[in-house]
């Protein structure tokens, strides 16, 4: 119940109350008032009728009586000692003597006894109740004045019925300034309640500063209160932000489940891993379809303890799977990290490809070397077989010198180290030069090489880089082409670049080899290299230089048709157009 109607209530029923117990305490004592002051004024009468009848002759006596009786408005009897009545002024003179003895009356008894004598009782008579007061004259007989009960009634009526109201109206007004005074006592209350449950559910509201001094007091606790609280809220707020950004910023995907498995959250990436929009609230068998990865939560959650594992998917994906269950009292029991370690295994797989392939390739030069050397200390061989195995040993040294070199450019270029000093290059001039370079090569194969196409063709770049870039290509067309046939340098442009191709009517290369070509030692066929020696890093120094410049490599070719590689880097024929200074 409201605490106002409860007031209400509370000041109805003691305001009813009230009045009910003050109009039962008054009726009794207005009564007993009434009735006091009727004794006394027919106490007095008495005395008066007494006094009055002394000088009246006995014949008159009667006429005296009934006129007194009329104005005082009660019944005067007279008793002679025997108990006989002589007068009665309530009925007629004739009927007097007919009327019952009267000595046994209480109020007769009571005044021959001690001279006075009263009683409240029904009057056979009269058949109704009445008031007797008795006196004993000198002369023996006994006079009684009566009036009737309901008479007194009347006389008290009138007063009961006024104080009744007063007690009524005092009582309806102590009701009305009660619930009054309660109302301005709970109604700040009411108010201070509205506020503090509007605050409760997330209203921005101040607690209203009004009522009495406790009241004032209550709502400015409640106010350091809410402000207090609204602090706390805000510091969660902020904290539960940085978690969630955290959480969704992380780049591993992350997943946090209950004891039932289900998905408490996981943040985007997680879900992005595992290819679903929405996991929370779902069960993670549901979720996760991958069965190594699944396998890494259940055995962390059967075991208890953290678990991490690496699990190869399809697609070559490499996932480190790393499950903690938490301590039990959380609605969390376990969380769950996916980290996308594909290409960190693919370097790392490179390295040791790379490691292996480097000493490959060094293994079969000092192999050589190391026989020719044993050779010439024990077979004492001849002068021109020494002079062919001093000239092995040169080959095969030039050979390690080349791959060595090699290796060193291409880590130099990969760790960005390479200072470029660009310039405007004429491309021509650059396909002469490079011809002229690789003439002994071609020469000794028979191969011709023609150089054509746009004779102002100039690229923004650095001569000396660029110039590498040429003489692997030109090496690889001499080296592949068929014998005494033609290898094409084209000098291009086109808006804003400029470049050349290099082809052949070589082996071509197979459609599927053409990405692979541009890794480290990869060669599309070793048997076939074999008569071309080559370090298998040509391609790949090729792929990072014109990188570093900006520009691309096109492969034109097809297994068995020959192969074109054509470079377009920016164009630089005023020299401007060049990018400045640097790249890595
Ligand atoms: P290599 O030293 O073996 O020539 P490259 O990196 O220059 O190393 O070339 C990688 C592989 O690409 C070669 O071994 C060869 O299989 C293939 N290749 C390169 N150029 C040509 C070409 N003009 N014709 C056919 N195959 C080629």
């Amino acid at each position: 119940m409201r605490l106002r109607s409860l007031f209400t209530v509370l000041f109805g029923v003691l305001a009813a109350a009230t009045a009910f117990s003050l109009i039962l305490v008054m009726d009794a004592t207005l009564q007993r008032a009434v009735e006091d002051r009727v004794t006394e004024r027919i106490e007095r009468e008495i005395d008066h009728v007494e006094q009055d009848m002394r000088g009246i002759a006995p014949e008159n006596l009667d006429a005296f009586f009934r006129r007194s009786a009329r104005e005082l408005a009660c019944r005067i009897t007279l008793i002679l000692p025997g108990g006989r009545v002589t007068n009665d002024t309530d009925l007629r003179p004739a009927d007097v003597p007919q009327m019952e003895n009267h000595a046994r009356r209480p109020e007769v008894i009571e005044a021959r006894r001690s001279g006075r004598g009263d009683s409240r009782r029904f009057s056979a008579t009269e058949q109704e109740n009445r008031f007797y007061f008795a006196r004993l004259l000198p002369d023996g007989n006994v006079l009684r004045l009566s009036v009737a009960a309901s008479h007194v009634r009347e006389l008290e009526s009138g007063y009961l019925w006024s104080a009744r109201a007063a007690v009524i109206l005092a009582c309806v007004l102590l009701f009305v300034i009660g619930t009054a005074a309660s109302r301005r006592f709970s109604e700040p209350i009411a108010r201070l309640t509205e506020a503090a449950s509007a605050i409760a559910a997330g209203l921005p509201r101040d607690l209203p500063r009004e009522g009495g001094q406790e009241v004032q007091l209550l709502a400015a606790a409640l106010q350091r209160m809410k402000d207090s609280l609204a602090r706390s809220a805000e510091r969660a707020e902020a904290e539960r932000r940085l978690t969630a950004q955290v959480f969704e910023k992380l780049p591993d995907g992350l997943v946090v489940l209950d004891s039932r498995l289900h998905v408490l959250e996981a943040n985007e990436r997680f879900a992005q891993m595992i290819g679903i929009a929405t996991p929370a609230g779902r069960a993670l068998y549901d979720v996760v379809r991958l069965r190594a990865v699944y396998e890494v939560f259940e055995a962390s959650l059967k075991s208890g303890e953290g678990t991490e594992r690496t699990v190869r998917l399809a697609d070559e994906l490499v996932w480190q799977v790393l499950v903690v269950p938490l301590p039990a009292g959380s609605r969390a029991a376990a969380v769950g990290v996916l980290r996308d370690v594909t290409r960190l295994e693919r370097t790392e797989s490179m390295r040791r490809t790379f490691v292996a392939d480097v000493s490959h390739e060094l293994r079969t030069p000092i192999a050589s070397i190391a026989a020719a050397a044993e050779t010439l200390e024990e077979a004492a061989p001849d002068e021109s077989e020494r002079r062919e195995l001093v000239q092995l040993i040169q080959r095969q040294s030039a050979r390690m010198k080349e791959l060595i070199d090699d290796l060193m450019d291409l880590a130099q270029i990969e760790s960005g180290a390479v200072e470029l000093l660009l310039e405007p290059v004429p491309v021509a001039d650059l396909l002469r030069e490079v011809a002229q370079d690789l003439a002994a090569n071609a020469s000794r194969r028979g191969v011709r090489i023609a150089i054509t196409g746009d004779a102002n063709a100039s690229v923004a770049a650095d001569r000396r880089r660029l110039l590498q870039v040429a003489r692997n290509l030109l090496d690889n067309a001499i080296k592949f082409s068929p014998e005494g046939d033609t290898v094409r340098l084209v000098a291009e442009s086109g808006p804003g670049w400029a470049g050349f191709s290099v082809s052949d009517n070589g082996p071509g290369i197979p459609r599927a080899e053409r990405e692979k070509i541009f890794q480290r030692f990869y060669q599309v066929d070793r048997s076939r290299s074999k008569a071309r020696p080559g370090t298998g890093l040509g391609l790949a120094i090729v792929k990072h230089l014109v990188q570093v410049h900006h520009g691309t490599v096109e492969i034109e070719a097809e297994a068995g048709r020959g192969s074109l590689f054509r470079i377009r880097l920016p164009a630089g024929r005023d020299g401007n157009t060049a990018a400045p200074g640097h790249a890595g």
